[in-house]
Parts: C-alpha cells; sequence; structure tokens
C-alpha cells in the first residue's frame, strides 16, 4: 500500500525534525525553511536581507541543491558561513539532510541558520526540516495563480515575500489577487512586497525577521 508507506516516511521525518529542532532551541538558533520555485530569487532576497539586517543578526545559511554550489559561493563571498547540501536529483530537503549538514557544524555565535531549499513548490511543503518558520517566496514573474494551483507550501508557511515587483509593469500579477488568495489559506501569515535588486522592501522584512529571531531565541549567544 504505498499510501501508508509514504506517510510512514513522513512520519519518521516528523521525528528527526523534532530532534532537529530540539539541538536548535538548545543552541539558541532561529531557522527558516526558506522554498520558493527555482528561480524566484531566493538567494537574491537573502543578499539584500543579510545587508539590511547587517550586525544586528549573525546569520548561516544551508543551501540545498540538486546539485552544484553557485549560490553558496555567491554567500560564502559576503563572509556568510554556508554548507552546501548536493541532493544529487533528489527534489527537496528532508530533515535527515539537515541533522547530517548541521551536526559538526559550529553555530555558538550564529542567531539565525536560513536553509535555503530545493527549487520547488510541491514537495517541499511536505517536509518538516525541523525549522521554526517558514517563508514561502513567489516572484511576479511566475504569475498570480500559484496560490491557486499549489495551495498546500502556501498553506504551510507563516510568511509570503512577493518578490521582483520592479517587475510588474512588465507582468500579469494582480498583487491584491496574492493576497487575497493567502489570507485564504493561510489568514495568520505575514505578506510582505519586495524588490531585492532595487532594496525596496527589505527593510521592513529584516526588521521583522530580527524581532523574530530575538524573541524566538533567548538563549543566542550575544558575544
Ligand atoms: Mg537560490
Ligand atoms: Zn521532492
Amino acid at each position: 500500500m504505498k499510501i501508508v508507506a509514504a506517510k510512514s516516511i513522513l512520519k519518521f521525518n516528523d521525528q528527526l525534525a523534532a530532534e532537529n529542532r530540539a539541538r536548535f532551541n538548545a543552541l539558541g538558533l532561529y531557522v527558516v525553511n526558506l522554498v520558493g520555485s527555482p528561480g524566484c530569487g531566493k538567494t537574491t532576497l537573502l543578499e539584500g536581507l543579510f545587508e539590511q539586517l547587517g550586525s544586528r543578526i549573525a546569520p548561516a545559511v544551508i543551501e540545498g541543491d540538486i546539485a552544484g554550489q553557485v549560490d553558496a559561493d555567491r554567500l560564502k563571498q559576503r563572509g556568510i558561513p554556508v554548507v552546501q547540501i548536493n541532493t544529487e536529483g533528489m527534489c527537496h530537503l528532508d530533515a535527515n539532510m539537515i541533522g547530517v549538514a548541521t551536526s559538526d557544524e559550529d553555530y555558538s555565535h550564529i542567531n539565525l541558520l536560513v536553509i535555503e531549499n530545493v527549487g520547488n513548490l510541491v514537495c517541499t511543503s511536505g517536509y518538516d526540516l525541523g525549522e521554526h518558520l517558514r517563508i514561502v517566496v513567489l516572484s511576479v514573474a511566475e504569475g498570480d495563480d500559484k496560490l491557486v494551483k499549489y495551495p498546500n507550501i502556501f498553506q504551510r508557511s507563516d510568511a509570503l515575500i512577493i518578490t521582483k515587483t520592479d517587475l510588474l509593469s512588465f507582468c500579469r500579477f494582480d498583487v491584491d489577487r496574492v493576497r487575497n488568495d493567502m489570507q485564504r489559506l493561510a489568514p495568520e501569515a505575514e505578506i510582505f512586497e519586495v524588490s531585492a535588486t532595487r532594496g525596496d522592501g527589505l527593510a521592513e522584512v529584516a526588521d521583522w525577521l530580527a524581532a523574530r529571531c530575538t524573541s524566538a531565541a533567548p538563549a543566542a549567544s550575544t558575544d
């Protein structure tokens, strides 16, 4: 019975995710699972956010990709500690990969760990990684119908960041429609609009994230 097998795999994943979360809590590490399609602007968003956060927050990143390390290289150039996970064909990260990737890392001086998931709007929604916050990214270029077509990932996210707003005049994208769909699917979720290349809206997201990070991680090392 394939359905039973899939459920038990996810149950096992949930147990590993709970172990990860307990370890992150003990370290005072606030963890974000960043999801979205390939090319929606996740890495560019991170570059802009880390610049905005400045010395307020000490970040580290786990990059999930099927192959290569181009995003990891971009962040390393900015002095951000990065671990690269190559899934070799697997289309999502799971809690076991995160457990292995973080097990021998020194996060004693890190407040915020961002996991940039494999670009995928489908099965990333089913795998808890042990994160505290899930942020879904949707770029204006992808179209405004994605919440209706891929509801699970939006439903299970704590925030939606609409990216590439500098392209709004070139794309058929109704921001109000997306906001309404998100409010219907995830009434508690925060919604932001940014253009990371122009810098629009980044300060608001950075302030919100810094507040979440500091209030949720009282054990964080501050020296
Ligand atoms: Mg990326
Ligand atoms: Zn997958």
